[in-house]
């Protein structure tokens, strides 16, 4: 199978079919002889998940004894027992089969649309959240049905290291999940290359296929897979001899990982001696090992976003606190950029904080942190309590306009002024800079350089708002293109705009990390890069081989091309160059 491969490196393992994002299942009839044991089948599905949850209250309960914290989730398996006990769910769909002789996965599913399209009407605004508990209590049924029993992070417990999972999506939320259970590898149907579930994948380290439409079709559960997240291939049940293959392909790409860590400490500077900075993104405080382990000189975009997902309250000022100051007190000096919450778009809030959709053109990142004061002074005021523990800077995502600039200022402004009020310590010229990544800030660039301290360049979301392609879809995949001329430009025009002002500027997408753009950005004047652990090393290995000055002459070609074919073979010979 062919998809669109996000993260490199080869994987050989067992396949894990898992349904995390909605209830999709098949639709069969069941001759009439049947239907009492498709309704008895339905019947253990209940019990078993019945169990599954008494299980989860009971290990809750221990932890609960032990830390702080837990009792949250305690309620809301309690709430999910309660749901399963009562007979909307646990009996009606029982006369469903018996009534129209569906198998038990159909009858679940029209009786979830039917109580959830009555809980859309209902008045009370606590009632009308349970919905989500509702279908999670019906995804746990069907997984029970389907054999796939209990949540994802339950099963792979077990037995991480070899699981490829096989997904027909995956949200943020879900992959963040990952972290703490290592999987081998992940392949979904949907997606696209700069998704944030894609983006995750290569912070994870693991190879990851997306856009692979059907692939739960082809794939059973437990079959051996291969997944080349390089070449975007999956192979599936291979025999000896393309075993053999892959495994030697695996081996020699981690001897090249491993052969990269001798110039972990060499200063990246190039041929000619210009002297580049190397910095990492980061989504959660422990990804600071990785910062380590990379060589990287800071941490030059840090998603705070991340400790908002997979939780059904806020976090508080307190808890922000505590998680930017690890991440500067880890840093030990080196610097760390903290971006204000970019939700929206495919990080969602759980309906309990927002049950506004965010999108991409929508109330998100920092309009949403303007609509919301009180989210974004808690926020301001954690970031600045921890900036007296290292050297934190502000970055404010998708700024378009002059209005928002300055709101943001005077939130700042207000937030220290409470600090000060309180007595609390905090660094009073903490740098705050900009993401360049509406089109709209990039050609309006000098209100941005007059009163922002730094820029950042998102080229994720500055090549999807310019070429109108969303980052998530694998339809439109094919047609997003950061060698587009008009992207070109517009990144080649902040770097120089920002660099004849005196403003440091960085790039913090993905193009920041790709290998095949290193002395492209080198040539339009970059000299910060930020991009994940991960891809440090590679970067820095190119850098070194760079001589800036032969690069300018090629790009300054490559810049008066307007054909993407022309483009792509100038970019070739700069990097045989
Ligand atoms: C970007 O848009 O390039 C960026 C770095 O932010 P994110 O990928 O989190 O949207
Ligand atoms: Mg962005």
């Amino acid at each position: 199978m062919h998809g669109l491969g996000v993260s490199g490196g080869i994987a050989i393992g067992h396949a894990h079919l898992v349904t995390l994002a909605s209830l999709e299942v098949d639709h069969y009839s069941i001759p009439p002889e049947f239907v009492a044991r498709e309704v008895k089948r339905f019947d253990r599905a209940v019990k078993s998940v019945r169990a599954e949850l008494d299980a989860l209250e009971g290990e809750l309960k221990e932890q609960h004894d032990q830390h702080a914290g837990s009792g949250d989730i305690a309620a809301f398996v309690t709430i999910h027992r309660m749901l399963l006990d009562d007979p909307t769910l646990a009996e009606e769909p029982r006369a469903i089969i018996q009534r129209d002789h569906c198998n038990a996965e159909w009858a679940i599913k029209v009786q979830t649309d039917e109580l959830l399209a009555q809980f859309a009407e209902v008045q009370d605004e606590y009632l009308r959240e349970r919905k989500t508990d509702v279908r999670q209590v019906a995804e746990r049924i069907v997984a029970a049905l389907t054999g796939q029993g209990g949540a994802v992070p339950e099963k792979l417990r077990e037995r991480a290291e070899d699981t490829i999972l096989v997904a027909h999506d995956l949200s943020p939320a879900d992959v963040i999940l990952f972290k703490d259970h290592q999987v081998a590898a992940f392949i979904t149907d949907l997606g696209g290359r700069t998704s944030h579930t894609a983006i995750l994948a290569r912070s994870l380290g693991i190879p990851a296929i997306v856009a692979l439409h059907g692939s739960r079709e082809i794939v059973r559960e437990d079959e051996l897979i291969i997944v080349d997240g390089t070449q975007g291939v999956v192979i599936v049940d291979p025999d000896e001899t393309v075993l053999a293959e892959y495994r030697l392909r695996q081996e020699q790409w981690r001897l090249e990982r491993q052969k990269l860590t001798r110039i972990k400490s060499a200063a990246a500077e190039t041929l000619d001696g210009v002297a580049v900075e190397l910095h990492a993104n980061i989504e959660l405080p422990s990804d600071i090992d990785a910062v380590r382990q990379c060589g990287a000189t800071g941490v030059g975009l840090f998603r705070s976003e991340f400790l908002f997902l997979n939780r059904r309250d806020l976090p508080s000022e307190d808890e922000q606190f505590e998680a930017y100051r690890a991440v500067a007190q880890g840093l030990e000096g080196m610097p760390v950029v903290i971006r204000t919450l970019d939700i929206g778009a495919d990080k969602t809030l759980d309906p309990n904080i927002s049950n506004n959709a965010h999108s991409a053109l929508g109330l998100r990142a920092i309009r949403y942190c303007l609509a919301e004061p009180q989210v974004f002074n808690a926020q301001l005021r954690a970031i600045l309590r921890a900036s007296k523990y290292g050297d934190v800077r502000i970055l404010i995502p998708m700024l378009a306009s002059a209005v928002e600039i300055r709101q943001t200022l005077a939130a700042i402004a207000i937030a220290k002024d409470q600090l000060r009020a309180e007595g609390r310590k905090f660094d009073p010229a903490i740098k705050v800079g900009g993401m360049i990544e509406v089109p709209a800030a990039a050609i309006a660039l000098p209100m941005f350089l007059r009163q922002l301290d730094f820029l950042s360049i998102g080229t994720n979301d500055l090549i999807q708002y310019t070429l109108a392609i969303d980052r998530t879809d694998d339809t439109v995949a094919h047609l997003y293109d950061p060698l587009h001329p008009a992207v070109l430009h517009l990144v080649a025009s902040v770097i120089e705009q920002a660099n004849l002002a005196n403003v440091p500027v960085a790039v913090c997408g993905e193009m920041a990390g790709d290998v095949s753009l290193t002395r492209l950005l080198l040539a339009f004047g970059l000299r910060d890069f930020s991009m994940h652990p991960a891809n440090i090393l590679p970067v820095k290995q190119r850098v070194l081989n760079t001589d800036t000055s032969a690069c300018r002459r090629i790009a300054a070609e490559l810049m008066r091309s307007g054909d993407s074919e022309e483009i792509r073979a100038k970019l070739a010979e700069l990097n045989r160059a």
